[in-house]
């Protein structure tokens, strides 16, 4: 039977061990963490995220929640972009829905089978667990720290006191990949100049909020923006013990080393006489409630994203391959598309066989599609991340006048793409 591999529990790693599982390979699953669990925070997942979810078989069922019309507003309330501003020229005619701007401006539904949603992160990461079927073998508690990718062996990582070998191992331990760094060492990821706070605030004490705030949107500030979005409706959570209003704020710096309660003071202080909900939903959040995370970047991205040794090979997967501003995001809708690839390209290849050449075909597959990606999350994170005062004034009014149709391709050239057979 085909072997593999896959370094990373991570919703990357679940997705791909759950596909490769399914197309009969073994696979054995290697996390470092003592268990595997998701962030507690929350993912959009774009019409691309749910095609590839689709493609991999996967459902989210009514963990799922359609996302809500929003726009884009000045912290004093003013709107930069109406939700319900026109839609461009070639949006769609059957009555879909405008999305919210939360990640990156405000984009319109393709059509009825490319639904935006989001998902709070441990219910994905429950999901992809039941992806996983009963024949993976998982190890918790393992960290590869070596590689072995020498021509003439077979591929394999070990611990120092163990080593896996496999067909095919896939490298889905996130951005700071020990297996990248040993593969691709020119790669490195740098700051993009901003941390990220997320949070989801359980519906049993998230805030009631007066009928004329938006449900979902975005409110962008010097060098600080906070998107909003909510995972159901009071008491209408689906299948989801987990629903309520999900945020992220971000903030020029770095990360910060205080505890989590003197970053939520710091959070209020920073937002403080922003509009609605501004104040309410982190006056709501408790300290545990918050995730940080570095805004950061993958440069320059790997040349490759596969590497055939001996019979079989490595691939990058996810965050381990690329890693994009958080602006778009993508991250995890790029992760499900890089597993859909791989197990199209991988359902009927042969280690020493055709094996070799399907990753070489994932590559091309992937890497140019995800620099664009990258680069697009990159522009536009110089935009919503502004600072000057005079810079600020410009993007303002650049939104106001001409950006929406703008911002909506940059979201949709994102949001395009059709699963490999
Ligand atoms: C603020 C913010 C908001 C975001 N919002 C969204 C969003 O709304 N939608 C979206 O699609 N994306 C979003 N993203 C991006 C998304 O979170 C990531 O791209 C995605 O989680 C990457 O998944 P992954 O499985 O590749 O990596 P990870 O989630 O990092 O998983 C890697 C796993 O590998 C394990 N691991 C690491 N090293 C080793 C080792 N040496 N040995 C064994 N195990 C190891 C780790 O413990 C971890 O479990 C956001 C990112 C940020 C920062």
């Amino acid at each position: 039977m085909r072997t593999a591999v896959v370094v990373g529990a991570g919703v990357g790693g679940l997705a791909a061990a759950g596909a490769l599982a399914r197309s009969n390979w073994h696979v054995t699953l290697l996390e470092r963490g003592d268990r595997l669990r998701g962030n507690g925070a929350a993912l959009l997942i774009w019409p691309n995220g749910v095609a590839a979810l689709q493609a991999l078989g996967l459902s989210l069922g009514d963990i799922a929640f359609p996302m809500v019309a929003g726009g884009i507003r000045r912290p004093d309330g003013r709107w930069l972009v109406q939700a319900d501003v026109a839609p461009l020229d070639g949006a769609p005619a059957d009555g879909a829905q405008p999305l919210p701007t939360a990640g990156g401006g405000p984009s319109y539904q393709a059509g009825p089978h490319q639904q935006s949603v989001v998902v709070h992160a441990d219910d994905l990461h429950d999901a992809l667990m039941a992806g996983l079927g009963e024949k993976i073998e998982i190890r918790t508690g393992v960290e590869v720290t070596t590689v072995r990718a020498g021509t003439a062996e077979r591929p394999a990582v070990g611990t120092g006191k163990h080593t896996f070998e496999a067909d095919l191992i896939v490298a889905a331990d996130g951005s700071r990949s020990a297996i990248r760094r040993r593969l691709a060492p020119q790669s490195a990821v740098t700051s993009a100049g901003y941390t990220s706070w997320r949070a989801v605030i359980p519906w049993y004490r998230a805030p009631k909020l007066a009928e004329t705030v938006p449900a979902a949107g975005e409110l962008l500030g010097a060098g600080h923006r906070f998107l909003h979005a909510a995972l159901g409706g009071r008491g209408t959570s689906g299948g989801s013990t987990r629903g309520g209003i999900y945020w992220v704020a971000t903030a020029p710096g770095a990360v910060r080393p205080e505890a989590l309660a003197t970053q939520l003071t710091l959070l209020r202080r920073w937002f403080a006489d922003w509009q609605a909900p501004v104040g309410e939903l982190l006056e709501a959040t408790e300290p545990e409630d918050l995730v940080q995370q570095a805004g950061e970047e993958l440069r320059p991205l790997p040349r490759r994203f596969s590497f055939p040794v001996g019979a079989g090979g490595f691939v990058l997967l996810g965050d381990a391959a690329h890693v994009a501003t958080p602006t778009l995001t993508q991250g995890a809708c790029l992760a499900f598309e890089d597993a859909a690839t791989l197990r199209s390209l991988l359902r009927d290849a042969r280690p020493g066989e055709t094996l070799p050449l399907a990753l070489d075909e994932y590559t091309l597959a992937r890497r140019e599609r995800v620099a664009r990606v990258a680069k697009t999350s990159r522009r536009l994170g110089l935009v919503m991340q502004a600072r000057g005062r005079l810079t600020v004034r410009a993007r303002d009014t650049w939104l106001e006048r001409v950006s929406p149709r703008l911002l909506d391709r940059a979201a949709a050239s994102a949001h395009q793409w059709t699963p490999p057979p």
